[in-house]
């Protein structure tokens, strides 16, 4: 493919461009202020996070916590009305999302879309040949697929399934990590990915997490200290109303899950 016209992050292979020039920060978010349609939504939120950071964002419902990996990721219905994003040292304010998505940006969501007509195993097959910019050897790919899979104990009648459809909360967010795994993200953002898993799962997908997380940076939204338990997060951002009003160590999120959030309104 010709790589004329894109962005410089992903000017040519991404494991060759991206050298980590400027700073050790992966993700800088500055004095961000985000609107959907007319409706201001994220009133300056400032964040850096460093590869191998766990960051957890938790919040009240409509806080404003999916606007902000959206955005992070380019969706183009959120707005930037001031402020900026860096990624690798770039502002990439700008950056379409396949873009991103090739620099090494990866977004589990909190509701993923099924897709019918379109195979699971077909549709993995074209994300990773579509994010490396190059298709997959049929081996290495079938080899990275069973290791991903067998980690995630996910059964491979999975893969001749339609995406999404028909899959219960749980089959929906592991398939989110499988992606996760194969597409082998540089900076990956988990929105509520512990919705929906049992106990069990929940643990099978904080590993797979966990492997990923010791070279990436990790945003994690979640409401749950459980899956705090599991994935050590470095720092807890409390969102309220779109700002950043409460950042501290492991301890919040216990101190949230036990309090609610009536004493960080005082801070807001
Ligand atoms: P959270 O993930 O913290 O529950 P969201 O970021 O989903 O919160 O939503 C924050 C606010 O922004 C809510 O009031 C929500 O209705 C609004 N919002 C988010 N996305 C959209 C959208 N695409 N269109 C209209 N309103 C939106
Ligand atoms: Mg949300």
């Amino acid at each position: 493919m010709s790589y004329e016209g894109l962005h410089p992050l992903i000017r040519g292979k991404r494991y060759h461009i991206l050298s980590e020039n400027m700073t050790d920060v992966l993700l800088r978010v500055e004095n961000l202020h985000v609107s959907v349609g007319d409706t201001p939504i994220i009133h300056g939120i400032n964040l850096d996070i460093k590869r191998g950071e766990i960051h957890a964002i938790m919040g009240r419902n409509g806080s404003g916590k999916s606007t902000l990996a959206n955005v992070i990721m380019g969706h183009p219905a959120y707005e930037i009305t001031s402020g900026s994003i860096f990624y690798k040292g770039e502002n990439i304010n700008e950056m379409e999302v396949f873009e991103r998505a090739r620099a090494g940006m990866f977004l589990s969501f909190q509701y993923p879309a099924a897709i019918p007509g379109v195979q699971v195993g077909n549709f993995l097959r074209k994300s990773v040949a579509s994010v490396q910019g190059e298709a997959p050897s049929p081996r290495a790919f079938r080899k990275s697929l069973n290791e991903a899979m067998n980690q995630l104990d996910m059964d491979k009648s999975f893969l001749s399934r339609y995406v999404n459809d028909g899959f219960s909360g749980g089959e929906k967010k592991r398939l989110e990590i499988l992606q996760m795994l194969l597409l082998k993200p540089d900076m990956a953002l988990l929105d509520e990915t512990d919705s929906g898993l049992d106990i069990d799962a929940l643990r099978i997908v904080a590993e797979g997490i966990n492997a990923v997380a010791k070279e990436t940076g990790c945003l994690i939204i979640t409401h749950y200290q459980r899956l705090l338990d599991l994935i050590k997060p470095d720092i807890v951002h409390v969102l309220i109303d779109g700002k950043i009003v409460h950042s501290g160590g492991p301890e919040l999120a216990m101190k949230l899950e036990k309090e609610g959030y009536d004493w960080v309104d005082a801070l807001a």
